[in-house]
């Protein structure tokens, strides 16, 4: 084997390979577990990303199991969206999708069967109590006095409990292990609770419901699930994980591998404060672009491969740490830059009047989409008369260095031709509402014009032709060194967020844009046709990312 593929190795692929090599499995199966009370946000997409990428790379499977044994926040529009975000990942289930509430019985006979070989018990101790009795971290707990029930009074509480027979609270099933563990998970955890819940899958069947910790391993050994990879903080409960499949005498059991979390600067992957922010309407929905839910990435223009692409660079580890927004917005860079046709669209305009070019005539320029893919072929833009220009890009009383218009400066009209700054009109105001030029024919672009050169380069759009947009521009929802949170723990949102700017031109070759549709507009950066608020009278772009960055990939 080659060096560099060694090094390139995650350590959960050394894992792997060890355990086929060792003949311990002999094909893998991965699984994404979500839990539906919410939308998948990007640190769930590198979860997503990894366990099917691992299944594909092994030639093994990869299931989607909603972790649906929490009845109080699920919900059937989160099952919907976290389908179709891991579909649109391209991360492909194919018929192996998954309920641990289909489970519900197998994990009912699973507590039977410990509490037969004496390995659980029903306590009566209040929530409060088991607290109590855990003890801390330097110090042991104590036996709960209901430990020591015997089998049969166990089988009879534990069917009572299932019956109804108790309040919520009243009773719960424990796992016998010990209390005096130095993890305290071990210390008889909770495995079955009393709950009057209404479940979305399974109704009123049950009232009691499996904790986490015990119906998890559960879930991923019915499922054949070879390798469980979770996030860091499970490390602690691997011990319980194992302890139970250990005590259900699964044949295979499966192995937790954890890795760390995927935590982004700059943004907000909580459930708990987005949905806070979608509540109180401060964002628009879910997939508000601001956010980096799946959906709101998806809306506001990134691409499946730049996800991936993201979810690479960033790697697999086990130590937490931050990754810079603007690595994400390089991946997505990256991605379209020579996918997409280069267009010129104005902001934040003003007209620019070439007095001396005929009125009424209209004249084709030729440009190619992308001048780094050919592939991408060419269009035609019209020129005529009056234009728009970006009101950047002209200045009344440049400073130096300054090579756009201002009065008696020449510059090139990209894929046109010279213009020259004449005069300006002003309204009442004093803002610039005109700018005169004056054109020379001979400079027409592509006509091999050499007879002398000019500093700058501006875009336009011809007035009459240009498609009326709007477009809507973002900056990151929070800044991390300005503080995300308040000294209340409420967010300390930027205030700048987004910018809508509602009378923007661009070329007409735009006009048939759809939904998700992305074009790179020069100068300004990368956007894509909104997907809510788009209709075909009234085109809105989002930009995914503006064409300056400061990040850089080392090679
Ligand atoms: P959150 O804390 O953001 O609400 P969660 O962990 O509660 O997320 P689940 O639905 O339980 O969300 O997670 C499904 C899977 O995604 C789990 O295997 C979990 O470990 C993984 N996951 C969640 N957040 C991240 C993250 N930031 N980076 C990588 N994997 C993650
Ligand atoms: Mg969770």
């Amino acid at each position: 084997m080659a060096e560099n593929e060694v090094v390139s190795k995650n350590f959960i692929e050394q894992i792997i390979e060890k355990d086929l090599a060792e003949g311990h499995v002999d094909h893998i199966t991965t699984r994404f577990p979500p839990e539906p009370n919410g939308y998948l946000h990007i640190g769930h997409a590198k979860s997503i990303l990894l366990n099917y990428g691992l299944a594909k790379k092994y030639n093994g499977k990869f299931n989607l199991r909603f972790d649906d044994t929490n009845p109080t926040k699920e919900k059937t529009e989160f099952v919907e969206s976290i389908k179709a975000d891991v579909e649109w990942l391209g991360a492909d289930w194919e018929d192996r999708l998954f309920f641990a509430s289909d489970y519900f019985d197998l994990m009912y006979e699973g507590a039977i069967k410990l509490i037969k070989k004496g390995k659980a018990y029903v306590c009566d101790l209040s929530a409060d109590e088991i607290r109590e009795y855990r003890g801390t971290l330097t110090e042991p707990g104590k036996d709960s006095p209901y430990r020591n029930r015997s089998v049969e009074e166990n089988l009879k509480l534990f069917e009572e409990m299932k019956d109804g027979k108790y309040a919520d609270g009243e009773k719960v099933l424990r796992a016998k292990i010990d209390m005096a563990s130095p993890n305290i998970n071990m210390r008889d955890p909770i495995i079955y609770r009393v709950a009057r819940m209404t479940h979305h899958n399974t109704g009123d069947k049950w009232c009691i419901y499996p904790m986490y910790d015990f119906a998890h391993p559960i879930e991923d050994a019915i499922e054949g699930v070879t390798h469980s990879i979770c996030t860091l903080e499970f490390e602690d409960h691997r011990p319980l994980y194992d302890w139970v499949v250990t005590e259900l005498e699964y044949p295979m059991p499966p192995k937790q591998i954890e890795f760390a979390k995927l935590y982004l600067t700059n943004v907000i992957t909580g459930k708990r404060y987005i949905k806070k922010l979608v509540e109180d309407g401060i964002v628009d929905g879910w997939d508000d672009p601001r956010l980096v839910s799946i959906s709101a990435l998806r809306r506001r223009g990134f691409t499946p491969e730049s996800i991936k692409m993201f979810v690479e660079l960033c790697g697999v580890s086990k130590a937490n740490s931050s990754v810079d927004y603007a690595m994400l917005e390089y991946c997505i860079r990256e991605d379209l830059k020579l996918k997409k046709s280069r267009v010129m669209a104005i902001l934040d305009p003003i007209k620019l009047v070439i007095d001396n070019y005929p009125e009424g005539q209209v004249e084709y320029m030729e440009a190619d989409n992308n001048q780094e893919n050919e592939e991408l072929g060419k269009r035609m833009i019209p020129f005529s008369r009056e234009l728009y220009i970006e009101r950047e890009d002209f200045m009344e009383e440049p400073p130096k260095k300054y090579f756009r218009l201002f009065p008696g400066n020449e510059v090139r009209l990209m894929n046109g031709y010279f213009v020259k700054c004449e005069s300006f009109e002003k309204d009442e105001n004093g803002n610039v509402t005109v700018v005169h030029c004056t054109y020379d024919p001979e400079t027409r672009s592509g006509s091999g014009f050499t007879g002398r050169k000019v500093k700058g380069t501006i875009h336009w759009v011809s007035a009459a032709e240009a498609v009326k947009a709007e477009v809507r521009l973002y900056e990151n929802i929070v800044d991390e060194e300005k503080g995300v949170y308040n000294e209340d723990g409420s967010l300390n949102l930027n205030p700048n967020s987004l910018t809508v700017l509602k009378e923007c031109y661009i070329e007409p070759s735009v006009k048939d844009a759809k939904a998700y549709d992305s074009f790179q507009f020069v100068r300004n950066g990368f956007f894509c046709v909104d997907s809510k608020d788009s209709t075909e009278d009234n085109l809105v772009f989002n930009r995914i990312v503006s064409l300056k960055s400061s990040f850089k990939i080392e090679k």
